[in-house]
């Protein structure tokens, strides 16, 4: 795993390893997400009720990555009532009519609750520059305007966590050929998949420069090693409990005033009402 912060940092996907650590187990990080799932609803919670912060979860990476399998595993971690999934596809004409940020800025999170994006605005500055979906000197601009979004919301109390899912390129053959054989999976078939393979150099750098231009300490991109399905989910599930984790002392404190304010109207509402029940009866 590799946390980048600052941008213009030097990204070289090819250098981290997508699996997991000598020494993790499957059995070691399920029990690990097991807890860590627990602490994620509690702090969910405390957020949900303090309302002075949201999280906005980034997840991007190529095909059978695992984005859809990650999103299963950490919202069953959530309560329901908090969050938000939203899948970006292929813009729409009404969307297409906008920015391209105008489909996401919708979608980010109000305070006290998640949205979890299944590919987001970084589409603009991949799938777009693959393929020149649009001129060079527009997407490149975009590098700048997401670092301002990203600033805007983070300003609100957003909390921006991005992942990119770290597979290689013999997995995804693996992955890619089992949805052939297997019916349970036989429904993600899908072509497109073979062809943006032949585009895999092209993504890396993509990614690369995507990560490198808009990597900052409100907004980081974590690069997750995702050849293993179960610790992709742990990755995620420490990264994200870790950044609210810090938020938790906050949020008790504004959950305490606002349970002192709560008690405080209640008292006066209680006294006010004696007060008006004593007079009328004086009055009888
Ligand atoms: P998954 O997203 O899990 O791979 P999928 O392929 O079924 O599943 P869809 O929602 O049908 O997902 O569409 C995803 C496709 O939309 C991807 O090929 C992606 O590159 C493309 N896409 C997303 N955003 C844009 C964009 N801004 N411009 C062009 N294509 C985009």
């Amino acid at each position: 795993m590799k946390v980048f912060d600052r941008q213009g940092a030097k990204v070289r996907l090819d250098d981290i390893s997508a699996e997991p650590p000598k020494g993790m187990t499957r059995e070691k990080a399920e029990a690990r997400f097991a807890t860590l799932g627990q602490e994620l609803f509690d702090l969910q919670d405390a957020m949900f009720g303090a309302k002075v912060n949201s999280v906005m979860v980034v997840l991007q990476g190529r095909d059978s990555a695992g984005k859809d399998g990650a999103i299963k595993h950490v919202v069953g971690c959530l309560n329901p009532r908090g969050v938000i999934v939203t899948s970006f596809g292929v813009p729409t004409p009404e969307e297409r009519e906008h920015d391209f940020l105008w489909r996401v800025h919708r979608h980010a999170p109000r305070l006290g609750e998640f949205s979890i994006f299944n590919r987001s605005h970084y589409e603009d500055v991949l799938v777009v520059r693959v393929h020149d979906l649009a001129p060079k000197a527009v997407w490149k601009e975009r590098y700048g305007h997401i670092r301002d979004f990203e600033e805007l919301l983070a300003e609100h109390g957003t909390i921006i966590l991005k992942y990119f899912l770290h597979i290689t390129k013999k997995e995804q053959e693996e992955r890619l050929l089992e949805r052939e054989e297997s019916p349970e999976t036989a429904w993600k078939l899908n072509p497109t998949d073979w062809k943006e393979r032949d585009h895999w150099d092209e993504y890396t750098q993509a990614y690369e420069d995507a990560i490198s231009k808009t990597a900052a300490k409100h907004a980081p991109w974590t690069v997750v090693p995702a050849n293993a399905k179960w610790y992709r989910n742990l990755v995620i599930a420490e990264s994200i409990v870790e950044a609210l984790r810090k938020r938790r002392k906050d949020w008790e404190s504004t959950l305490e005033k606002m349970g002192r304010e709560g008690r405080e109207e209640l008292a006066a509402y209680r006294a006010q009402a004696a007060a008006a029940k004593g007079a009328k009866r004086k009055g009888k």
